[in-house]
């Protein structure tokens, strides 16, 4: 989100960031949803390390549950011995399920995902300058208290779980084709969406079956775009 935030940060989050020319010299907080490899390397913080691979300066924030920052410690301590964030000039910023932060210009709101019992994953609304985007991977359908968070918060930009594509939603805690269109229903039906609101569906693997093009050929019809590495999004 712009160059100063980011949403998890996996093993490839510096490849990726490296071939779209994203400095992330600028990165001033990385907002974690939950500690499944695919969504956090605690190796990569761990090249923050100073005066070992790196000589970084600036702090950088991370925004998530407890367990993000004892999964980064419980790896750094049994990799290199580091037991403390500050090594890695991280400062831990703990949100729970159903709080709201703000950091400088930017607030964060997490809601509990239906993902990975006792992971404690989490769905974000990000909203700066007035306007908001919702992330809401991974996750599979959301219960009615979540819902109820959301009711009449006007959504900018939201992206949703696809991961099982046209592949049955037999795994607990990811959506396919059919619940990223009821997901989007029930945004709508909650007066979360205005006529420009962006819908996009993410986190695709072979889980799904579907090549890109396949995918936008299903969404397209119902107003969903399919997001893919290197797209940027103006709201
Ligand atoms: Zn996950
Ligand atoms: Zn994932």
């Amino acid at each position: 989100m712009d160059h100063d935030t980011m949403v998890d940060f996996g093993p490839d989050a510096v490849r990726q960031a490296r071939d779209h020319n994203i400095d992330l010299t600028q990165l001033e907080r990385i907002v974690v949803t939950h500690n499944h490899p695919d969504h956090l390397s605690p190796l990569e913080l761990q090249f923050r390390r100073n005066g070992w691979f790196s000589h970084v300066s600036r702090e950088l924030a991370v925004i998530g549950s407890r367990r993000i920052f004892s999964a980064i410690l419980s790896f750094t301590a049994e990799d290199s011995g580091i037991y403390d964030l500050a090594d890695l000039k991280i400062r831990p910023w703990y949100l729970q399920t159903g709080d709201t932060i703000t950091d400088r210009d930017l607030t964060v709101t997490a809601l509990e995902a239906n993902h990975a019992p006792g992971k404690e994953a989490q769905l974000f609304v990000l909203e700066r300058g007035g306007k908001r985007f919702f992330v809401a991977n991974d996750t599979g359908k959301l219960p009615e208290r979540n819902w109820e968070q959301l009711r009449g918060q006007k959504l900018d930009l939201v992206a949703i779980d696809c991961t099982m594509g046209t592949a049955p939603e037999q795994i607990i805690g990811h959506l396919g084709i059919e619940g990223v269109i009821d997901f989007r229903d029930k945004l709508r039906q909650l007066g979360c969406l205005h006529d420009n609101t962006l819908v996009y569906a993410n986190h695709f693997s072979h889980n799904g079956l579907c090549l890109h093009r396949e995918l936008e050929a299903l969404f397209s019809p119902h107003g969903i775009g399919v997001a893919f590495d290197g797209l940027t999004v103006t709201v």
